[in-house]
């Protein structure tokens, strides 16, 4: 018989230590960070679950591979390397490596935007709609009400709402709107996947419109993994053969390779068109490095090569996705307030659920963050009104709909042991939720992505109430 949560398909060949802190230890940290967890220091963290971006642990083949990386400045063996993977599994035709994922952006978004245009997507990524807004571009959520309802089970809330697509195309015309931006998942919406049959709709209706429609493909894996599960007609058919199909849907890819594809650097932009190639080859030797290079070391092409033919390995997406959802079971079961379903890289907890009683100016999800850390020294990511920052025009804070604290779990990094230690903290401090009576407040708040530097002082501290003593 199956087992419902498989152990990890590989086993451990080289360690990295972890401090294990005192509780009073991560006190003084956390006091030195000024409660931001984004401030402390890996060396304080004991399990950091702050991001999967690029903190993914490379296999054996990945590392040997990086002794044969051809460090030419043109024409490096590396590059065709690279280049044939791409093209197997993803299936473009042109690849302009990149030195992450905001790099393929930055190129994609100079070429297509023109000021006054506008781009839909299925929500917003911070870096893709900066660098659509740096062109003079509006960026318009076009995703699924569903996907801003921590509680809705829609077994694809990555999904473009089509009568919002729609009624943006009648509004502004087809003309100005230089393609239709899909993620896969969705990040922002907590690893959200987008199912084939929306996609095909998609392209469908871009494509009456003459409009173009490119792939954020970071966890495009992942992805294909959540259709092949959950998707009617898809069952049968190999995690790499779904990916492929998802790329016919589209017209290009930004990618970023610090995410499915196990490497700790690295993206690349691909698009069919010859056209657009030539383009973004002329671009990328302004911002990145030469068309063979786009800002990476040749090892790091090499990395990137071998790490996409192990994404799409069976074995190894199922062993990704059911690690993520083996610690969102154990957090469900306990009755921890979650975005479900749990999505593809991480378990988002709503803070502002689990901690009512601290208001919204008091920020739940920063408070719930750091008692999480003094309890146990781990980390996750502040995903609420600290990260939305203030309204532009009316200088107040944002209170997005979700305030949430995210666990985001790197690839092949930690075991399942360590999940149970996660499981074990999360659950420890949503019992002792009261004794968080107060939240929150700056002490420093910087002008832009204030969640990175910002500091806090816990309020009404001075009342000999800190409930982080
Ligand atoms: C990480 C990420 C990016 C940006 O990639 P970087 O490699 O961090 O520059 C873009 N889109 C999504 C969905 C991402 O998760």
């Amino acid at each position: 018989m199956p087992r419902q949560h498989p152990a990890e398909p590989w086993r451990i060949k080289m360690v990295e230590p972890l401090r294990v802190t005192t509780r009073h230890e991560r006190q003084q940290a956390l006091k030195e960070a000024g409660y931001n967890i984004s401030l402390l220091r890996s060396d304080d963290v004991y399990i950091d679950l702050y991001t999967d971006s690029g903190t993914n642990a490379m296999s054996d083949r990945q590392w040997s591979a990086m002794m044969v990386g051809d460090e030419a400045y043109a024409g490096a063996r590396s590059f065709y390397r690279l280049e044939a993977a791409v093209r197997k599994y993803y299936g473009y035709e042109h690849i302009i490596p990149t030195h992450q994922g905001r790099g393929a952006e930055n190129l994609l978004s100079r070429i297509l935007i023109r000021p006054g245009t506008h781009i839909p997507g299925n929500m917003y990524f911070t870096t893709t709609r900066a660098h659509q807004e740096l062109n003079g571009g509006t960026f318009h959520d076009v995703i699924i009400d569903e996907a801003h309802d921590p509680l809705d089970e829609h077994p694809f809330k990555g999904n473009v709402d089509l009568a919002k697509l729609e009624r943006l195309i009648a509004e502004v015309g087809a003309a100005n709107i230089p393609y239709v931006s899909v993620a896969a998942t969705v990040n922002m919406a907590g690893g959200q996947p987008i199912s084939m049959a929306n996609l095909t709709e998609v392209r469908d209706l871009a494509q009456h419109h003459g409009i173009a429609v490119m792939l954020d493909a970071a966890r495009a894996v992942e992805n294909a993994y959540f259709i092949k599960q959950r998707e009617p007609g898809w069952a049968t058919h190999s995690v790499a053969d779904i990916l492929r199909e998802m790329c016919e849907r589209t017209d290009g890819a930004a990618m970023s390779s610090k995410k499915d594809s196990y490497a700790n650097i690295g993206g690349w932009l691909a698009v069919r068109d010859p056209q657009l190639a030539e383009q973004a080859r002329n671009l990328v030797v302004l911002y990145e490095g030469l068309h063979t290079y786009g800002g990476m070391a040749g090892r790091d092409l090499e990395a990137v090569a071998a790490g996409i033919s192990e994404s799409v390995q069976e074995e190894n997406i199922a062993a990704r996705v059911n690690q993520v959802a083996y610690l969102g079971d154990l957090l469900t079961e306990a009755d921890i307030p979650l975005v479900q379903p749990i999505g593809g890289h991480a378990v988002c907890v709503d803070a502002a659920a689990a901690l009512p009683h601290v208001p919204r100016e008091q920020f739940p999800a920063q408070t719930l963050a750091a008692a999480l850390y003094l309890d146990s020294g781990v980390r996750a990511a502040e995903r609420g009104a600290v990260s939305a920052g203030r309204d532009h025009s009316t200088g107040q804070n944002r209170y997005p709909r979700l305030e949430l604290i995210r666990l985001t779990i790197p690839r092949r990094v930690y075991t399942q042991s360590h999940m149970d230690v996660v499981a074990e903290s999360v659950i420890q401090v949503h019992k002792e939720r009261d004794r968080l009576h107060t939240g929150l407040d700056f002490a420093h708040e910087p002008e832009t992505l204030r969640f990175f530097q910002a500091r806090f002082t816990p309020s009404g501290s001075g009342a000999g109430s800190d409930p982080f003593e």
